[in-house]
């Protein structure tokens, strides 16, 4: 694994189609537990940051993902847009100086993106929120020391499914208490589509 400026590119372009791709469907699985902006949200934040990195050239990753990090965090309303502003602000942080992001620096990545979600959303892992994504998708990297691309995005999608099962404790889903249940969480959702979306650039 040695992600580029043209990789992480390509992982924002591929992420954004996913998500427009999915938009009317983000949007109803928060209808069901929330307020049903999700896929609205998020596919915002996603087109606004394609326009934004189109139109400029980069010569460090760091550089390129904190301004995905940053058109998230100043486009997006909601929960979910500032989550992941955050969790991209701390990635892109924890890969300064970088030329490229190997599977070291990947996990640092992740780490320090999921201490900026926790540390900004307050969720634990098991509270039905992304962090029921990233927190396991941590602990599988951890565990390992090179990327398989197909078993990564399973264990991805894995994390993503297991949110159904979840009670939610945080956000707005929260206050459905026990009918929360058997409905997936839209962010970790649009969690899945963060890695997979990687998973298919590495493959390509
Ligand atoms: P809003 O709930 O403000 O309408 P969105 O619908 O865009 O925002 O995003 C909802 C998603 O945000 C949830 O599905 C969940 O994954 C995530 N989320 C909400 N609150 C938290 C939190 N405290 N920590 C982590 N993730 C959260
Ligand atoms: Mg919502
Ligand atoms: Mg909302």
């Amino acid at each position: 694994m040695g992600l580029k400026v043209e990789d992480v590119k390509a992982w924002i372009m591929k992420t954004n189609e996913q998500i427009q791709q999915n938009k009317e469907y983000l949007s109803e699985l928060d209808q069901a537990i929330g307020d049903g902006d999700h896929g609205t949200n998020i596919s915002r934040g996603f087109q606004e940051t394609v326009n934004k990195i189109s139109s400029t050239e980069y010569t460090a990753v760091a550089d390129l993902i904190k301004d995905w990090s940053m058109t998230l965090l100043s486009k997006v309303g909601g929960a979910a847009g500032p989550l992941f502003g955050t969790a991209l602000l701390k990635f892109s942080g924890a890969v300064q100086g970088k030329e490229e992001i190997d599977y070291g620096s990947f996990v640092e990545g992740v780490e320090a993106g999921l201490n900026g979600l926790i540390l900004r959303g307050k969720a634990e892992e098991g509270d039905k929120t992304m962090v029921d994504v990233w927190s396991p998708l941590l602990t599988y990297l951890k565990g390992r020391e090179a990327l398989d691309a197909d078993d990564f995005e399973e264990a991805a999608k894995a994390a993503m499914e297991n949110t159904k099962n979840l009670k939610a404790k945080k956000g707005r889903a929260s206050y459905l208490g026990d009918r929360s249940i058997g409905h997936l969480d839209p962010g970790s959702v649009s969690s899945y589509y963060l890695f997979s979306s990687l998973a298919q650039v590495i493959k390509e």
